[in-house]
């Protein structure tokens, strides 16, 4: 017997029919001999509708009253997942956010889970019942309601299954699991059976949006082990204990598995980066940090740094990336600084792209990078900036290349399905 907490996402729940199915998930997983709680999200589109109410209420509205707004959408789905549970024969009963409850900080609208209670789940689910959990929701010191931050229900049942110690937390999604690559850019991108907490969050961070990264770093934190699957099963489909979709586990978990440990797990790619250039910077101390002090305080994600070498004596130019979302941001800020910093020009470029290979295998290997390089030179991709990190490679290169790049590296790296 295990025990394992389930999460499904809004598309699962949208609508009588699809939270049927759910339950008849959640009923098999009971069946097979488990304690089980389960964390939902609201209906697909519902948080986005009741966020909406708020903006029509009040542009400036009140982020403590948004949250007991937005945190009703879990409400519902959780209610009537335990009807359809009961239904189905089941027993099951709803925890609310503020009934188990979720500790959490007082940042309404992005609060941080401090502590779940779990005494009362743990009795419920050793007795037979299904507990339900309402994603996204907890209860600040004040005793007022919060939410976690949109996305926030992939961290609500990490926290969920640390605090009832669970022996796995399967996350249902739209994909069935996490693959080496978009399948939508190579084809012969193939379904990961393993991939470390560390992994996934650098595949995260660069582009590929399965979870919450935050839900990943509590995993990590927590040591909980989190599997990724396809909430499209029926009946047939093979039981979550066979590991149909891709664990996410430690190093050490990994260490210990049958599994040949690629020297490169994953290649994410990410078209939401912008270049900026500045030509003839003075090259004294203080001139750089005079770039990127500004930004730092505007919360301006700063990635890929170089500082070419002065080609004249005492100047050199700075190029760094951005989100695009923040690019105007930053030519505006720079822009006003132009004298203190003492630049000569500012070259910004939004047609570009990060691609990065991540793999922990590399920490022991020599010459990954090299392959990266050779491998885009044979094609004729040209490479604008680099970064490193001990298990991951990026590089930024002309955003038109980027499929290019993401399926030769595929097949460099030995990557391709057979
Ligand atoms: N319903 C919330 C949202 O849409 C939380 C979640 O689904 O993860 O952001
Ligand atoms: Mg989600």
């Amino acid at each position: 017997m295990a025990r394992i907490v389930m999460k499904f996402g809004g598309t699962s729940m949208a609508g009588t029919e699809r939270i049927r199915r759910v339950a008849g998930i959640v009923k098999r997983q009971q069946e097979a001999g488990h304690e089980v709680a389960v964390v939902v999200s609201a209906m697909a589109g519902e948080t986005d509708r009741l966020v909406n109410f708020c903006r029509e209420a009040n542009a400036l509205y009140d982020r403590a009253e948004y949250d007991v707004v937005v945190a009703a959408g879990e409400q519902v789905t959780s209610g009537l997942l335990a009807l359809h549970l009961q239904a189905l024969g089941c027993k099951a009963r709803s925890w609310l956010g503020w009934q188990l409850p979720v500790h959490t900080d007082d940042a309404h609208a992005a609060a941080r889970i401090e502590d779940i209670t779990s005494d009362a789940l743990l009795a419920s689910m050793a007795a037979g019942e299904i507990a339900v959990i309402p994603g996204f929701q907890g209860l600040d010191p004040e005793g007022r309601v919060t939410t976690l931050g949109r996305g926030g229900s992939d961290t609500s049942a990490v926290a969920v299954a640390a605090a009832v110690q669970a022996d796995r937390c399967d996350i249902y999604t739209d994909v069935d699991g996490v693959y080496t690559t978009d399948p939508r850019i190579v084809a012969k991108a193939r379904k990961l059976k393993y991939v470390t907490y560390e992994e996934m969050l650098e595949l995260a961070s660069v582009g590929s949006k399965v979870l919450q990264t935050r839900s990943v770093s509590l995993a990590m934190k927590e040591g909980v082990r989190v599997q990724v699957l396809s909430s499209f099963i029926d009946e047939s489909a093979p039981p979550a204990d066979s590991i149909p979709g891709t664990m996410i586990v430690s190093d050490e978990e990994l260490e210990g598995t049958e599994m040949e440990r690629q020297l490169i797990t994953g290649i994410a790619a990410d078209k939401n980066e912008a270049k900026v250039t500045l030509t003839r910077v003075a090259d004294r101390p203080g001139a750089v940090a005079a770039i990127f002090g500004p930004l730092a305080e505007a919360n301006i994600n700063v990635d890929m740094i170089i500082q070419n070498i002065a080609k004249d004596k005492g100047e050199t130019d700075v190029t760094f990336t951005c989100p695009q979302a923040d690019l105007a941001r930053t030519q505006a800020l720079l822009e006003e600084r132009k004298d203190t910093i003492g630049y000569y020009r500012m070259i910004a470029d939004s047609k570009v792209a990060k691609v990065s290979v991540v793999g922990v295998g590399m920490r022991s290997h020599a010459g990954v990078a090299a392959t990266m390089f050779k491998a885009l030179a044979d094609r004729g991709i040209n490479i604008q900036a680099i970064s490193t990190s001990e298990i991951k490679v990026s590089v930024l290169i002309d955003s038109d290349e980027v499929e290019l790049a993401v399926r030769v590296l595929h097949t460099a790296y030995g990557l391709d399905a057979a």
